[in-house]
């Protein structure tokens, strides 16, 4: 028997979602539709600071307006990482048994860059901080001091190679580029890389289509779930929409979805998504599930794609 195909929505609601999250959505549902695989919908609601109550509505509504259903998942809060902490924890404590983990005393700065999504061009390679060489006197002053750390993993110095569906090999060092990352930070919530890659691992996914802003993270994130006892998901990347030669951004707000939803029918926009990606020869109207059939990720660019 063919093993189910296994894919997820996984929206940070840190934000209106934009045209260039719209397309990642639409191809993750394609792609797993066309298979007749499961849709799971995870919210990626980690950071109680970023993510506000009336954007997890919105990305939910914006998600139905455009017609991507799925199987499992929100409002179910089994789904909903800021309820997931418990499984995190576990899957912490399973990496400091194996000697991978370590406090990291390092500025507030940092720490926040590390546990948001690092999208390609906000990532801080890091150089290898000296806490990890730190005797226990060291700590002890910095703890006796009021510091508390965030927690390091150590990333080896080993090459990892994905074979994505689109964009074809893609390898990394994990130690030489990008270097240890933050798996918690020192106020208790636990970073993307970890959630993403335990979440993944646990709920069965088994094909990831997400922005080529995180294909970076892909050899590290297999890489983690490996560790962990898992088998990695076949990851493929979506091109990125980009505006004025930036990618965009959900302070975006004219092509926000909430803009964009004032100004067009569901299907004018899915037309509008599938023309901009090569989907489609057009940009007539045209609904999610009559791509279906036509859907190949061949015809898809693979250059950013960008908006006059
Ligand atoms: N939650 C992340 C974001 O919205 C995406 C995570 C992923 O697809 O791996 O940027």
């Amino acid at each position: 028997m063919s093993e189910t195909v296994i894919g997820r929505f996984a929206p940070s609601p840190s934000g209106y979602m934009h045209m260039g999250n719209l397309l990642a959505m639409l191809l993750a549902w394609l792609d797993i539709r066309a298979r007749g695989g499961r849709m799971i919908f995870r919210m990626e609601d980690l950071d109680p600071a970023r993510s506000k109550p009336e954007y997890i509505r919105a990305l939910a509504e914006d998600m139905r307006w455009l017609g991507l259903d799925w199987d499992e998942g929100w409002p179910d809060p089994a789904y909903a990482q800021s309820r997931r902490t418990a499984v995190y924890a576990e899957a912490f404590s399973a990496l400091e048994a194996k000697g991978l983990v370590y406090p990291c005393y390092c500025t507030r700065a940092e720490r926040l860059a590390a546990a948001s999504a690092p999208h390609e061009g906000e990532r801080v390679a890091d150089p290898g901080c000296r806490c990890a060489r730190m005797t226990a006197r060291e700590r002890f002053e910095l703890e006796a001091s009021g510091r508390r750390p965030a927690w390091k993993l150590h990333a080896p110095d080993r090459t990892v190679t994905v074979h994505d569906g689109h964009y074809g090999v893609f390898s990394r060092n994990l130690a030489r580029d990008g270097g240890d990352f933050i798996i918690r930070r020192a106020d208790g919530v636990y970073a993307y890389q970890l959630a993403v890659s335990v979440d993944d691992m646990l709920m069965g996914v088994n094909r990831v289509v997400r922005g080529r802003d995180l294909l970076f993270s892909a050899p590290g994130q297999a890489w983690l779930i490996e560790t962990l006892g898992g088998t990695p998901p076949a990851y493929c990347h979506a091109p990125l929409l980009v505006s004025d030669g930036g990618k965009l951004s959900k302070r975006l707000g004219s092509l926000s979805t909430q803009a964009l939803r004032q100004s067009l029918t569901p299907h004018a926009l899915t037309g509008r998504l599938a023309y901009l990606c090569g989907l489609a020869e057009t940009d007539a109207p045209v609904s999610p599930r009559e791509l279906m059939s036509g859907f190949d990720w061949e015809k898809i660019v693979r250059d950013d794609i960008a908006l006059t």
